[in-house]
């Protein structure tokens, strides 16, 4: 069961192999004798999940059915849930029990999930590695002494050790896509506007997007099914008739034109990651799709245009932190303006403090026009290669990350280094576009290799679809990882 998918764990509840009560104490278990080694959750929640479970299981025995009625499910820790701590990974917010739940969780609970609480993440979702939590990092299962990646390390690292079959995430630039990579478990960036953010803590909201983790790409389809839809409460939320994402799982691939960006292929990939992504062509050229050169010549400047913008909305939105209406406030304080500064230099850590600082910087009279204009002039043009790409292609595929899971430490000390990190996964999201990480190998440390698929706006039934046909003819999405094998931890 702990390795089962989605779809599977559906099946055996609806034809009551199993009970939703029993799915979510065997994971939950499994989950509380993991987490110390892991740190992927912040808040498990017993009580919450068995409760989810016995409603499930009423529903169920009602005759009502459901592809994720009964399942249990992890959130992102900078999704609001009500009752229940939500912290985004900051000792600014390590006090705050949300009042509300986020669209995304309201949504999840209608489908019938069953929570069983709250993953781990950088602080405010700005890293590539989970180290920026204050609640310490998370650890990758596939080695104890690499990180799982980030922002959404925490949910990343649940999935791949069988803690939860599926959780949710977010992605500015690539905090879905870079985790689910290092830890080898399949993770889906929407397109801008699908999903609410509503709810959803702010970090940068021209690009923030939720999307979800699981072990295959036809389980990301059936989680944006219930994820995704108009929400009146989010002001940049798309008004569209509902799709299926699912509707392409057969897709066929003759002839599919796949673009291959030289760009995406030059130096500074790691070789095990390289030698990963070219078998990965090969099986779709195999398949009969049609590989295409095409270019995305303003993708190099994506990374510094995104440490522009980010940090510049970044600065705006953190400035509700101020000690006063929720959230941390410090102990002693002389006056008003004391307790703002000091509230905030307790309760930010260095690197929200470091973002902080650029995005005033950038946004500041006199820079404005050098520094975040420029970047706004930039981000369009690299939004025109991806709309002149897809004149000659339907996907783009190449690796989500340069390399794999680096160990805790490596690059804490050189921001820029760690920021490169999402130079492929930055460019998506400042185009609007989807993007898709599945995994496709090993490189010869055994850490596991993750393939990104682009698509045009609203392609993510395709991209789910070119996913689940390779996975139907490999099977990297389901390699357990060594450090936490189903025999050891509680459950089976
Ligand atoms: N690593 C990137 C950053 O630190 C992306 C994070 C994200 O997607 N939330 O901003």
């Amino acid at each position: 069961m702990l390795n089962a998918t989605v779809a599977q764990l559906a099946r055996a509840l609806g034809r009551r192999e199993i009970s939703s009560v029993e799915l979510a104490r065997l994971f939950l278990a499994r989950t509380q004798a993991l987490n110390a080694g892991l740190n992927a959750f912040i808040t498990i929640d017993p009580d919450r999940a068995l409760a989810d479970a016995r409603a499930a299981d009423a529903r169920i025995a009602s005759g009502e059915r459901g592809p994720l009625l009964g399942i249990p499910l992890a959130h992102k820790d900078i999704f609001c849930t009500r009752g229940m701590l939500t912290s985004c990974g900051s000792r600014m917010l390590s006090n705050f029990v949300s009042p509300y739940d986020a669209g995304v969780v309201e949504r999840m609970a209608r489908a019938g999930t069953v929570l069983l609480g709250k993953t781990n993440m950088d602080e405010f979702a700005m890293g590539s590695s989970n180290e920026s939590s204050w609640y310490g990092p998370a650890r990758n299962p596939w080695d104890l002494a690499r990180v799982p990646g980030g922002s959404s390390g925490g949910s990343a690292a649940a999935v791949a050790a069988r803690m939860v079959p599926a959780a949710t995430g977010t992605d500015t630039g690539g905090s879905i896509r870079q985790p689910a990579a290092l830890t080898g478990v399949c993770g889906l960036k929407p397109t801008y506007g699908t999903v609410s953010r509503y709810g959803m803590i702010a970090y940068a909201s021209s690009l923030d997007q939720g999307g979800p983790f699981g072990k295959s790409a036809e389980d990301l389809a059936i989680l944006m099914n219930a994820m995704a839809g108009f929400d009146t409460r989010d002001s940049t939320s798309l008004e569209r008739p509902d799709e299926d994402y699912a509707r392409s799982l057969d897709v066929n691939l003759a002839g599919l034109r796949i673009g291959l960006p030289e760009e995406f292929f030059g130096e500074g990939i790691e070789p095990g990651v390289r030698r990963a992504v070219d078998e990965a062509v090969r099986w779709f050229e195999k398949a009969g799709a049609k590989t295409v050169r095409v270019r995305l010549p303003n993708a190099r400047l994506a990374v510094p245009v995104y440490y522009v913008i980010a940090p510049a909305e970044a600065s705006s939105n953190l400035s509700r932190y101020d000690g006063v209406r929720y959230g941390h406030r410090a102990a002693e304080y002389a006056d008003l303006a004391d307790m703002y500064r000091r509230s905030r230099a307790e309760g930010f850590g260095r690197e929200v403090k470091r973002r902080i600082l650029i995005g005033t910087y950038v946004l500041s009279h006199g820079y404005y026009d050098a520094y975040y204009l420029q970047a706004q002039k930039v981000r369009r043009l690299i939004a025109q290669d991806f709309a002149e790409a897809w004149r000659h292609c339907d996907l783009i595929l190449g690796p989500t990350s340069p390399g794999t899971a680096f160990p805790l430490g490596a690059n804490s000390d050189d921001p820029v280094k760690m920021y490169l990190n999402d130079i492929f996964t930055i460019p998506a999201p400042l185009a609007g576009l989807p993007g898709l990480s599945i995994p496709c190998g090993f490189d010869e440390a055994g850490l596991p290799v993750g393939l990104q698929l682009m698509g045009d706006h609203f392609s993510e039934a395709l991209l789910l679809g070119a996913g689940h046909r390779y996975q139907q003819d490999t099977d990297w999405h389901l390699r357990m990882p060594r450090e936490t094998p189903l025999d050891t931890g509680a459950g089976k």
